[in-house]
């Protein structure tokens, strides 16, 4: 067994990391390759799709994607043509269907000329996005040790693997769309460990069809069957006290069979991937703004609500402008990211002014940005409140510093993560119908109310648990970190 202190004698290995093309896959798979790259000596050639690649470019320049000469970025091709809107993440279900299709050729190709190219150490692992199904294939075909990132939420992973039992007992597809509005979606789901209680509305979406064809349905149900039958071991960005129960559950199921690492949270793994050199490779396919934490820097400890919907949701115009209103009457002082392309199908400056221009009457208080650095946002003593739309990278770091949240769930597993945040882990409270009456009370509650005390105190206690879990070199994602790097080394 290797162990962290002895990583330095080991001869250099060559890790391909395949992350699928979205920013909330990007991010940990980046940081799980600085971590070997930095920590255990690993030669990293980290592979974005070519519309990544140029969004890198566009955002922070050639040294965005040169890297280091231990480092280096390469790219395949998704299969598609440019998309409409090159700043974007592009459609979900269309990346999906079209990088599987194409993947395994482009993969084997560039695994051939990296190993021909000759200025690196030969390819000796795989890690590979769970998404991304076709590179644990390919790696298998070549006889590499591989492993599969699933960056979603262990949580997620038992919802999705709900869909096979629920398609058997005729509960889904749903009969008719009436179903998405009549109060079905409330329905308990009974049977589940670790879940119970559970209402059909906070199992991923991707239930909400009324069809059995549906792509993301017999897409996620499709993921679920490849891990279940699989030999290739799974990491999970995550820590046993937090999903101790679910965890058995997944594996008394035997929906994980293989052996399974939690190393989260990954970014509060304590090597050296902050020193200059690391800095320079950066997860961000967005530029940050750069004036967020100046302005965090004038306000008081816990006086801050930050809100933040990650990379792939969408609001409509009306949504937008009750968050708006919903913030400024709640009275507390926020810092609001809109992303360019946060709402969808109207020209980005009409309601940017309306916006701007509530903001500007709360004299002060709001501050509008495009993009930050979350991670550096949520560690900031000022922010005492988090509003997420409950990706899982998102929550995981809010609970890595402490942070509370209001809770809104846009999509796939984030309901279910957004369920665990109230139900099981007491650190969120949940916008219902976004009003700007329900959007006020929620952050008022979590920011003001002696819920929202108890909640930072909940939330306080993951962080520990998370610190221990990484920090301490008996810690379970220190030791379990110890295995992944004997696995990928193939010992
Ligand atoms: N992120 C960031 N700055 C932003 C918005 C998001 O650095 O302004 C990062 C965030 O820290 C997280 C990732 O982007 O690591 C988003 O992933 P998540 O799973 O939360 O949501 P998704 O974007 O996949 O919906």
């Amino acid at each position: 067994m290797v162990s962290m202190s002895e990583s330095h004698v080991i001869m250099k290995r060559h890790a391909v990391f395949i992350p699928y093309p979205a920013q909330g896959h990007v991010t940990p798979m980046l940081k799980l390759a600085k971590l070997l790259n930095a920590a255990h000596n690993f030669h990293v050639s980290f592979v974005h799709t070519l519309h990544n690649h140029h969004r890198i470019l566009r955002s922070h320049g050639p040294s965005g994607v040169s890297g280091i000469p231990s480092f280096r970025f390469h790219f395949i091709s998704d299969g598609l043509p440019p998309a409409e809107n090159p700043n974007a993440t592009q459609d979900i279900p269309t990346l999906c269907n079209s990088v599987n299709q194409t993947g395994a050729n482009a993969f084997r190709d560039l695994l051939s000329n990296l190993n021909s190219a000759g200025d690196a150490p030969p390819v000796s692992c795989v890690v590979a996005d769970a998404a991304m199904a076709f590179a644990v294939d390919v790696a298998e075909e070549l006889g590499l040790p591989v492993v599969r990132f699933w960056t979603a939420s262990a949580c997620g992973l038992l919802g999705y693997a709900q869909y096979e039992c629920l398609i058997q007992k005729g509960i889904i597809p749903l009969s008719d769309s009436s179903c998405l509005t009549n109060g079905y979606l409330d329905k308990v789901v009974e049977g589940i460990p670790s879940m119970e209680g559970i209402t059909l509305k906070h199992l991923p979406s991707f239930i909400r069809t009324t069809d059995i064809n549906d792509f993301m349905l017999n897409y996620l149900l499709q993921r679920v069957r490849t891990i279940s039958a699989s030999r290739c071991p799974l990491i999970f960005n995550t820590f046993d006290t937090l999903d101790d129960s679910v965890l058995q559950t997944l594996a008394a199921a035997k929906i994980t069979q293989a052996p399974v690492f939690t190393i989260g949270p990954l970014s509060l793994h304590p090597t050296k991937t902050n020193e200059p050199v690391h800095s320079k490779i950066r997860p961000n396919l967005l530029p940050d703004d750069p004036f967020c934490l100046p302005w965090l820097d004038t306000k008081p400890p816990n006086s801050i609500i930050y809100i933040n919907y990650g990379s792939i949701t969408t609001l409509t115009p009306d949504q937008v402008m009750e968050f708006a209103k919903g913030l400024v009457n709640s009275m507390q002082s926020f810092l609001w990211v809109i992303r360019p392309d946060l709402v969808g199908s109207v020209k980005p400056g009409s309601v940017a002014l309306k916006i701007q221009e509530l903001v500007d009457r709360t004299q002060g208080r709001g501050m509008i940005a495009s993009w930050c650095d979350q991670e550096k946002v949520l560690a900031h003593p000022s922010v005492g409140g988090f509003l997420t739309h409950c990706g899982w990278n998102s929550t995981i770091e809010a609970l890595s510093h402490g942070v509370p949240m209001v809770c809104w769930p846009f999509f796939a597993e984030q309901m279910t993560n957004c369920w665990f945040c109230c139900k099981k882990w007491g650190v969120g409270a949940e916008i219902g119908e976004v009003t700007m009456e329900e959007v006020e009370r929620v952050v008022r509650m979590v920011m003001e109310g002696d819920k929202g005390k108890e909640m930072k105190r909940k939330a306080g206690e993951w962080k520990k648990l998370a610190e221990d879990a990484t920090m301490n070199p008996n810690g379970s994602s220190c030791l379990n970190f110890d295995m992944l790097v004997n696995h990928l080394i193939g010992t």
